[in-house]
């Protein structure tokens, strides 16, 4: 099969690769669409340590049932299927307690670390244990539905969050995460979305997708700008989905004394932080990581439009020219939120027609 390697930093290779092999409990998936997310780029890189090569990355995607192992019952060659980024092993204490995504034993799609290496879907077959499987409904395309990982990320970030019927959430970062997690807050109830970026074309993105306010963070002075929306310059809840140390002082900043910040972006290794300003405001700071359970309900969500990710995907290109759409996502002054990769460069027989 032809696979998308990632050999040396900043370098990716278009090459033949042995089919993966698949044991008696995994499926082997045929992949119609794989997305390219930001640690993979930044992973590309080098500098995260989590994408050492060689590796093939990718985890978030979708595709068709080719084959299945004997101990498989349940999926068929022909059904179309999305799965979860984490490998998890369904028996240890975490996993028999429905949070799969901090199984003692979780392996990631597409992720190489010391400790262990999984090809992912940047290929034309990937292969998995069975149980992270979930079906398409008719009305999801490929390419939506390969988006639905970053949807249950952020899903799940909004469902570990308590968010009061009609409260002004803030999200900090409108790339794909924040752009989804302003859905998501909608969703579990919010009544105010304010979204705040330093990109204009990121934050009319933003209002497309429903906020209510947008803020360009650099242009204008944050909480006043919160203060002129909403009447106050603090808010009950804030996401963080951006990673890095000034967007996470501006969240702390920007939560309300007694309030909830959970932080989704993960791209610095370690921040500096005003401590003074979590003690004395009595903040509930908690993180945010993968997804437990959402898969479900957010592919019900996307398939009735309550939950879009479409509007996010800026490009969709072979697989093959995989180097040059990792070029244009790390050149980042393009615009672009998500690329779209297309193994084979075709569609499977059994491409849903919406749109
Ligand atoms: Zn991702
Ligand atoms: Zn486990």
């Amino acid at each position: 099969m032809k696979a998308l390697v990632h050999t040396a930093p900043l370098r990716l290779e278009y090459v033949e690769r042995p089919m993966p092999a698949i044991g008696p409990a995994d499926v082997l998936v045929r992949v119609a669409a794989v997305a390219i997310c930001g640690s993979d780029v930044h992973g590309y890189t080098g500098s995260t340590g989590r994408r050492i090569p060689p590796i093939v990355m990718g985890h978030e995607a979708s595709g068709v049932v080719e084959a299945a192992g004997p101990q498989v019952a349940g999926w068929q060659a022909g059904d179309r299927v999305t799965f979860d980024s984490t490998i998890y092993c369904n028996e240890c204490p975490e996993c028999r307690h429905g949070r799969v995504n901090l199984c003692e034993n979780r392996q990631i799609l597409g992720v190489s670390t010391p400790l262990f290496r999984r090809d992912g879907a940047m290929a034309e077959f990937v292969a998995m244990p069975n149980w992270i499987l979930h079906r398409l409904p008719d009305a999801l395309s490929f390419e939506e539905a390969a988006l639905v990982e970053p949807a249950a990320v952020a899903m799940h970030a909004a469902r570990i969050t308590p968010i009061e019927p009609g409260a002004v959430v803030v999200v900090v970062g409108a790339g794909a995460i924040g752009l989804l997690a302003l859905q998501a807050a909608r969703i579990r109830g919010a009544g105010t979305v304010v979204i705040m970026d330093v990109r204009e074309e990121r934050l009319a993105l933003a209002r497309q997708l429903g906020a209510d306010v947008e803020v360009n963070s650099e242009a204008a002075d944050p909480r006043e700008a919160l203060r002129s929306a909403t009447g106050k310059a603090t808010a009950d809840v804030v996401l963080e989905a951006v990673g890095i140390g000034k967007t996470v002082q501006l969240a702390t900043e920007l939560t309300a004394p007694g309030g909830n910040l959970t932080l989704i972006g993960n791209v610095q290794p370690s921040i500096e932080q005003n401590l003074q300003t979590i003690v004395s405001k009595e903040l509930t700071i908690r993180g945010s990581a993968a997804s437990a359970g959402e898969y479900p309900m957010c592919l019900a969500l996307m398939a009735d439009g309550r939950l879009r990710t479409r509007p996010l995907i800026s490009r969709t290109m072979p697989l093959s020219d995989g180097q040059a759409a990792f070029d244009a996502l790390h050149g980042a002054k393009t615009g672009l939120i998500k690329i779209v990769l297309r193994p084979g460069g075709r569609a499977p027989s059994t491409e849903a027609t919406h749109a």
